[in-house]
C-alpha cells in the first residue's frame, strides 16, 4: 500500500487523483489532504478516504470543516501554509502529490523533497519560481521527482527512448487555447466565459485562462528547462490544436520520438503514481482513423506575447520567471474578476518585469522577496 499526501485535493487535478486511488483499491491510501476553501468537497472526501492530517487555507476554514465532520473521525485539522507543509511531510507519506495553483506550492513541495518524499509534480509554479534551488534540493535529498504536467509526462516517457545525454531538443505541443485563430483586435474583447472554455482539456480557472493567453507554454518551458535540464534554445514550442499528440523529443541522429494519448489528465496522473509499471486505466483507446488531420503550426508571438516574456525571463535567469509567474498570478486574477480585459494579462506581466529588479535567485528568500515585490508593482498597475 503506498500512502500518499495530496495538496490541492479539491481542484481538478487533485479530484483526478482521487478518482485513480479510488479506481484501485489497496494500491494507494490517502495519509493527507490538503485544500483551499472548498470544505465541502473536502469533508466527503475526508469521510471517504480517512486521512490522518487535513489541512485548509485558514483557521476560518478550519473551523467550518470541524464542524462538517463527523465524530468518528479522529485526525488532525491544520491551516495555511504551516498546515500544508504539515500535510506535504506527513511521517507515513511516501509520495507528495503537488496539484495546488501557483506559487503557493512552492514551500510545501520544497518541505516535501527535504522530507525525502517522492513528489508527483502537477504544480508547475514550483519550478518557475524556483527551477534551479527545487532541483538542486531534488539531488541533495536524492528523492524521485516524477512531472504531471500532461506535455512534462510526455516528455519524461519519450526520454525514457533513448539516453538523456543523446537528446538534442525538447518539443513541447500548445493546443493554442480557445482564441488561437483571433486577430489581435478581437482578442481585446474576448470575455471572462470564452476564456474559460479551453476546446480540449477540462481544467480549474487559473490554467484555463493562462491557456487562452499561452502563458501556460511560457511556464512550461521554464518548467522544462529545469525539470530536463535543458538550456532554453533547445526547448520549442509547437502550436498542436487537436492535442493529442502530448511532446516530443528529438535525439541528436534526428530520430524524434512523441508520446501520444486522448486528451484526460488520468494518464500522465497515474503514471506519475504507478512509474515504472502502468496501470490500466478505463478510457476509451486513441483512434487515430477518427481524429481527422492533425495539424502542428508555429506559435504567433505576435497576437501571444506571453510565450516571448517565459522565454525573456529565462534569459534575463536570476528572480526573472519568479516576477513573470507572480506577475501573472495577479493580473490572471484581475481579469477573472473583471477588473482589467484580457490582452492587459500579459501587458500587465511585461511591465511588472520592466520594473522589478530581477537580480540574485541565490537563495529562497530572493526569490519570496521578488514574488512579493512582483505583486506590489502589478497591483499598482492594475490600479483597483
Ligand atoms: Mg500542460
Amino acid at each position: 500500500m503506498k500512502k500518499l499526501s495530496l495538496l490541492g485535493a479539491t481542484g481538478s487535478i487533485g479530484v483526478n487523483v482521487l478518482n485513480i486511488v479510488r479506481q484501485f483499491p489497496g494500491r494507494y491510501e490517502i495519509a493527507g489532504l490538503a485544500a483551499g476553501r472548498n470544505v465541502d468537497l473536502l469533508c466527503r472526501q475526508v469521510e471517504e478516504f480517512k486521512p490522518e492530517i487535513v489541512s485548509v487555507i485558514d483557521e476560518e476554514h478550519a473551523d467550518k470543516l470541524a464542524a462538517l465532520l463527523p465524530d468518528s473521525w479522529s485526525g488532525e485539522i491544520v491551516y495555511g501554509t504551516a498546515g500544508n507543509i504539515e500535510v506535504a511531510t506527513c511521517p507515513d507519506t511516501i509520495m507528495t502529490i503537488s496539484a495546488v495553483v501557483g506559487a503557493a506550492g512552492l514551500l510545501p513541495t520544497l518541505a516535501a523533497v527535504e522530507a525525502g518524499k517522492a513528489i508527483g509534480l502537477a504544480n508547475k509554479e514550483t519550478l518557475v519560481v524556483a527551477g534551479r534551488l527545487v532541483m538542486q534540493k531534488v539531488e541533495q535529498y536524492g528523492v524521485t521527482l516524477l512531472p504531471i504536467d500532461s506535455e512534462h509526462s510526455a516528455v519524461f516517457q519519450a526520454l525514457e527512448a533513448g539516453r538523456k545525454e543523446d537528446a538534442a531538443k525538447i518539443i513541447l505541443t500548445a493546443s493554442g487555447g480557445p482564441f488561437l485563430h483571433r486577430t489581435k483586435e478581437a482578442l481585446q474583447n474576448v470575455t471572462r466565459a470564452q476564456a474559460l472554455n479551453h476546446p480540449n482539456w477540462s481544467m480549474g480557472p487559473k490554467i484555463s485562462i493562462d491557456s487562452a493567453t499561452m502563458m501556460n507554454k511560457g511556464l512550461e518551458v521554464i518548467e522544462a528547462r529545469w525539470l530536463f535540464d535543458m538550456v532554453p534554445r533547445s526547448i520549442e514550442v509547437v502550436v498542436h490544436p487537436q492535442s493529442i499528440v502530448h511532446s516530443l523529443v528529438e535525439y541528436q541522429d534526428g530520430s524524434v520520438i512523441a508520446q501520444l494519448g486522448i486528451p484526460d489528465m488520468k494518464v500522465p496522473i497515474a503514471y506519475a503514481l504507478s512509474y515504472p509499471e502502468r496501470m490500466e486505466l478505463d478510457l476509451p483507446s486513441l483512434n487515430l482513423s477518427q481524429c481527422g488531420n492533425l495539424e502542428f503550426l508555429a506559435p504567433d508571438y505576435d497576437r501571444f506575447p506571453a510565450l516571448r516574456l517565459a522565454f525573456e525571463a529565462l534569459e534575463r535567469g536570476g528572480v526573472s520567471c519568479a516576477v513573470l509567474n507572480a506577475a501573472n498570478e495577479v493580473a490572471v486574477d484581475a481579469f477573472l474578476n473583471n477588473h482589467i480585459p484580457f490582452t492587459r494579462i500579459t501587458a500587465i506581466v511585461e511591465e511588472t518585469m520592466a520594473r522589478v529588479d530581477g537580480s540574485s535567485d541565490a537563495v529562497l528568500n530572493d526569490l519570496l522577496e521578488a514574488d512579493k515585490n512582483a505583486r506590489l508593482t502589478a497591483d499598482e498597475l492594475i490600479g483597483v
